[in-house]
């Protein structure tokens, strides 16, 4: 059996080092001493290896088989381990273990095999009590059938069951009057047997209780029926609630007319608190006790199953996700994160209505489900309300945190769709609200979708495409305006796509920056641009140019970057002061230290920095004199009123000579970005822009095509009348 268990990579086949043996060590040290076994600790260990073998064959299996899950538990109370502690950690140490030691992937036929498991653990353990109840009401009715000289022995036999018994046992006249108790039943109502004497069966009644109930007891009081089995609330002497599996039989005389009743109560309210506990894991999220996905697809489904075919029935959901929550996350650590999902998951809670489930659907992402929604309006003030409740600012760790949140709302006919395809909808419009400014909601439009889902697709094929090495780079040179020759080039990524072909960064450095998916193609265009950069520098030595590196904000909040660069520049022997990094004003302006530090490691180093589309951000310039900067990258959007000469616009002149004046105050280089025409190159020159970048000298060029252009040396784009 052990051979089917494939052993752990590298761990070759000594016994200690299989991992079913890693797995039966620690199930043994969890429950040790959680049930009375009657067993010596080897035997308890082969015992439970077994089962390890059981279980791990279970989940390994294709398809996994939950009935040998079930199995186990039936094993487990076979073999004395019927301590609720026993159950409960039994199944966090499988549900932790296994995937540590086979693989995450095997997560969710662990969850399956162990729910089986605490199923038939439940069930064998019921079958269990019920068994020894009639063994009980057997030794009564032997009692009474046997003679005389018999009835002695009996009833000696009788009393020793009745004491020693671990489940309580009470007998009553037919007029209700309890008559007898065992010290069990003592135990678990916690009143004495005098105290017991003066109570009445209807005493025992519970507010909970169902009608039926004592209709069954009336019954079976006036003879018509000789047992029942029910499981029902009773209220301790204390007023504390407690969960009594219980089975009535009638006791007849001679003449077979009831003479009493017998009762048999199992204490069940630990395994019920399991089994609560275990329903309400199962479909609650632990951090913000909202319902969790599990819970919210069950209704959804409910939703479209309970829907025939002809039904009116609309459906709605808002899909909502925290804008920025991961910023705030990685900067304010995951304890102040963690408080935010509960502020947050308290505010959608309070602003719902009857009808309306909130359910945490994972990370910082929340669902609305609204079952019967007659129409979008009522989606849409939803989604209103919701927005309106993160509006103001959360009062966490001592601190005023903002956070917002996009909205993706789906209102539908019931039959016109299903649950996949409805949240799938609401998937993509969330991702139209982010996109269209985040902070806001957008309703389901099937039309639009379909760009939406292209943009998806995209997005969703990026990781695979940066791990096959899909993306390009192509430089475009940066001239000095006062000669026009080739100072430096900006490496421009592009995407090889097997079926789009070439596509531009602007349809996919978006996506690739929310899905955090930017650090690794970051990475991979420093090291294609440093290595293009060496083989410049190896051929044309200090005439070779600098390559200009585009650095995304997430990158920078990577604690290796700076790490990371000094080993890339070692390891292609570019040095330092040919690299330069452009970064926009976004990134350099946020409030937190871990960028400002990476910006200094990368000085220190003599990488220079550049600001990218300077103009275009920040209104607060003051930040320029703090931050290592080298050179600001004036928006292209500043030389469109300088295109013509004649028309020359004078606001944009003077926006430009002042922006020039600044840099150059602050002793920084100056380039200038999108110059397409002749007469824009001469104003920025005259206005005093240093370098300048565009159409106008180049357009963006593989690498060879640099080292060509290199090695003519002629000057970009020399007008003639200059
Ligand atoms: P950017 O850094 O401002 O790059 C300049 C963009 O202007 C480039 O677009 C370039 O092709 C375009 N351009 C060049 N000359 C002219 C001109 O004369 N007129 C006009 N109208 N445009 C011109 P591209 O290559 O599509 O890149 C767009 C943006 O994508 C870049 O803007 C940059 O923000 C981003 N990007 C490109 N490569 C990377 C990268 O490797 N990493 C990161 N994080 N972002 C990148
Ligand atoms: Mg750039
Ligand atoms: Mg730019």
């Amino acid at each position: 059996m052990t051979e089917r268990v494939p052993a752990a990579p590298g761990s070759g086949r000594r016994p200690g080092a299989d991992p079913v043996d890693t797995l039966a060590a620690a199930w043994a040290d969890e429950v040790e001493g959680t049930s009375y076994v009657p067993m010596a600790s080897d035997e308890l260990q082969a015992h439970l290896r077994e089962l390890a073998v059981m279980v791990v064959d279970a989940v390994l299996a294709d398809p996994p088989r939950p009935e040998d899950g079930a199995e186990v538990g039936r094993r487990l109370v076979a073999a004395h381990f019927t301590g609720t502690a026993t159950v409960e950690r039994t199944l966090v140490m499988l549900t932790e273990q296994i995937p540590a030691l086979y693989g995450p992937g095997t997560g969710p036929a662990v969850h399956a095999v162990t729910a089986a498991l605490a199923a038939g653990y439940a069930a064998t353990l019921r079958d269990r009590t019920l068994d020894e109840q009639e063994a009980i009401r057997r030794a009564v009715l032997v009692a009474r059938h046997h003679t005389e000289q018999a009835l002695h022995a009996s009833e000696a036999r009788f009393r020793a069951i009745f004491h020693e018994a671990a489940i309580g046992i009470g007998l009553g006249d037919m007029e209700g009057r309890i008559l007898e108790v065992n010290p069990s039943m003592m135990r678990i109502f916690g009143h004495t047997a005098d105290e017991f004497r003066r109570l009445r069966v209807s005493d025992l009644a519970h507010r909970d209780d169902a009608r039926s109930v004592w209709e069954l007891y009336e019954r079976l009081v006036r003879g018509e029926i000789d047992n029942f089995r029910l499981e029902k609330r009773f209220y301790r002497r204390t007023g504390e609630e407690i969960v009594g599996h219980l089975t009535l039989s009638l006791v007849r005389d001679e003449e077979g007319r009831p003479a009493y009743q017998l009762a048999m109560l199992e204490d069940v309210t630990d395994r019920h608190r399991l089994q609560e506990h275990l329903a309400y894991q199962a479909y609650h999220d632990p951090l913000t006790t909202l319902a969790n996905r599990a819970r919210f697809t069950e209704r959804l489904e409910r939703v479209f199953a309970e829907a025939g075919p002809d039904s009116t029935r609309r459906v709605g959901v808002c899909f909502l996700d925290l804008d920025g929550f991961k910023t705030i996350n990685d900067s304010l650590g995951h304890g102040v994160g963690d408080l935010m999902l509960q502020e947050v998951a308290r505010r959608l809670e309070n602003c719902t209505r009857e009808g309306e489930l909130v359910a945490r659907s994972g990370g910082d992402e929340f669902v609305v489900l609204v079952e019967d929604s007659h129409g979008v309006d009522r989606l849409v003030t939803l989604a209103d309300r919701l927005l309106a409740a993160l509006s103001p600012p959360l009062p966490l760790a001592g601190q005023e945190l903002s956070v917002g949140a996009s909205i993706g709302v789906v209102e539908q006919a019931v039959r016109e769709t299903n649950a996949v395809d409805l949240m799938r909808a609401a998937d993509i419009t969330l991702y139209t609200a982010k996109a269209e400014g985040r902070g806001r909601w957008a309703v389901h439009d099937p039309g639009r979708d379909e760009a939406e889902t292209a943009r998806f697709t995209l997005s969703a094929a990026l990781p695979s495409a940066v791990a096959h090495g899909e993306f390009f780079v192509l430089y475009q040179p940066l001239v000095s305006l006062a000669d026009h020759r080739v100072r430096g080039v900006e490496a421009l990524v592009r995407w090889q796509h097997p079926r789009l072909g070439v596509l531009s960064p602007s349809l996919f450095i978006g996506p690739a920056e929310e899905t955090g998916v930017i650090v690794a193609l970051g990475r991979a265009v420093l090291e294609m641009a440093c290595r293009d950069a060496r083989d410049w520098y190896a051929e044309f030595g200090d005439g070779a140019p600098f390559v200009s590196v585009n650095v995304a904000p997430r990158q920078l909040h990577e604690p290796g970057l700076v790490a990371e660069v000094a080993a890339l520049l070692d390891r292609t022997g570019l040095p330092s002061h040919r690299l330069q990094v452009e970064l926009t004003e976004r990134a350099l302006t946020t409030d937190e230290g871990a960028p400002l530090k990476a910006l200094d490691g990368l000085r220190a180093m003599g990488v220079r920095i550049a600001v990218d589309d300077f103009g275009t951000g920040y209104s607060n310039l003051s930040y320029l004199r703090k931050l290592p900067v080298d050179v600001i990258k004036l928006d292209g959007s500043f030389g469109e009123g300088l295109r013509e000469e004649e028309l020359s616009d004078e606001v944009d002149e003077r926006i430009v000579g002042t922006l020039v004046s600044l840099g150059h105050a602050l002793d920084l280089t100056v380039t200038a970005e999108g110059v397409e025409t002749a007469a824009q190159a001469t104003r920025l020159r005259a206005l005093g822009c240093d370098e300048g970048q565009g159409w106008l000298f180049a357009p963006a060029l593989p690498a060879a095509d640099v080292a060509d252009l290199l090695r003519r040396g002629a000057p970009l784009a020399v007008t003639t009348g200059r």
